[in-house]
């Protein structure tokens, strides 16, 4: 039986479909290509251009092969558009599990692996993170993964979807071979934007806010490895197979760097000095956002194995050194 990725032409969702194909899995992708790249996608792997509100269009994948899991992956991310635009976000987003759910449930698909993310938290009454903390998103993306959880819980206890949940902090880095990496348009992510400057793309990079309670001022995030992520994956397929009980899991190493330590660290990665510019805070941002993994680490048996930050900028210097237009031609 095989795994539908959905989203499996995105930056988490493409490493993770490496994985399962090295785990022996068989594997099909569904992706519209909103915001994936068709060069992202595996060529050993059947792919469907096909956007998961198209309830159809899911349904003929799910006749066509033998469907035993899906990972969900396809849904919008930038949390600022998503202040500005929150139907785009609950239309792609909500409907789209909606619609995921119906066709899963109609075909008798009983597994779901879900990306869901850190901003369901909101602002954290302490760090680390645990599954457990209050969680009060502070934007619609945020909201959006929240409310995608309850769905998946309540189909859980009506119809008997087994899923796992999986809350990432800050994805980062690139597979090791620099073959794929991140490519979003427009990037907003820090660790790409920082390496915009010495690729020569950007003059310098803006320090949003150098006044949030912790030590330099800079706000704290706990950075995990892409291929850490998607190894994630692997884990709770595994344990959803061996019968373990549909749960939620922080994905983080459990360390906080603040956004000069990751400047700094990149000049220490690339051997320059970046410029640098001291910005006004970003709307939404809280001060320090840093996982428990703890849980993922003892019931899903995940080991990340990324655990240095300097380790986790030199992978995705060599992928944007590379592919310095991303997936696109230069
Ligand atoms: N950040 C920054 N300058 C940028 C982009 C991001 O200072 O050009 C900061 C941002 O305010 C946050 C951290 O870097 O504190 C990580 O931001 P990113 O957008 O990468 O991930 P997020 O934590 O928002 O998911």
């Amino acid at each position: 039986m095989a795994i539908l990725v959905c989203g499996g032409a995105g930056y988490i969702g493409s490493h993770t479909v490496r994985q399962l194909i090295e785990a022996g899995e068989e594997v099909i992708i569904a992706d519209n290509l909103s915001t994936g790249h068709r060069a992202a996608i595996n060529p050993a792997v059947k792919f469907y251009e096909c956007d998961i509100r198209d309830k159809a269009a899911l349904k003929k994948i799910f006749a066509e092969n033998q469907i035993e899991a899906v990972f969900h992956f396809a849904a919008y991310i930038e949390a600022g558009e998503s202040v500005r635009l929150p139907l785009k976000f609950f239309n792609n987003n909500v409907y789209g599990m909606q619609i995921l759910l119906e066709a899963m449930t109609e075909c008798g698909v009983d597994k779901i692996i879900f990306s869901s993310s850190a901003a369901v938290y909101g602002e954290p009454e302490r760090v680390p993170i645990d599954e457990l903390d209050k969680t009060e998103p502070t934007n619609p993306y945020g909201e959006s993964k929240l409310i995608m959880e309850k769905m998946i819980r309540w189909v859980n206890a009506a119809q008997g979807v087994r899923y796992v949940s999986l809350r990432y902090f800050n994805a980062s880095g690139a597979s090791e071979d620099g073959s794929i990496g991140e490519d979003h348009h427009p990037e907003t992510h820090l660790i790409p934007l920082i390496l915009q400057v010495p690729l020569g793309k950007r003059d310098h990079i803006t320090i949003f806010g150098t006044d949030y309670p912790t030590p330099d001022g800079t706000c704290i995030r706990d950075y995990i490895h892409v291929v850490d992520l998607a190894d994630a994956h692997i884990c709770a397929l595994n344990y959803l197979r061996g019968g373990g009980k549909s749960d939620a899991f922080n994905l983080g190493t459990g360390h906080g760097f603040s956004v000069k330590e990751i400047i700094d660290a990149a000049e220490k990665v690339i051997g320059r000095k970046i410029k640098k510019e001291f910005g006004i805070r970003r709307a939404g941002d809280p001060a320090r956002l840093i996982a428990s993994g703890e849980k993922a680490r003892k019931v899903l048996k995940w080991t990340p194995h990324f655990d240095d930050v300097e380790k986790i900028i030199a992978t995705a210097w060599n992928w944007h050194n590379l592919h310095p237009n991303g997936y696109e031609e230069a």
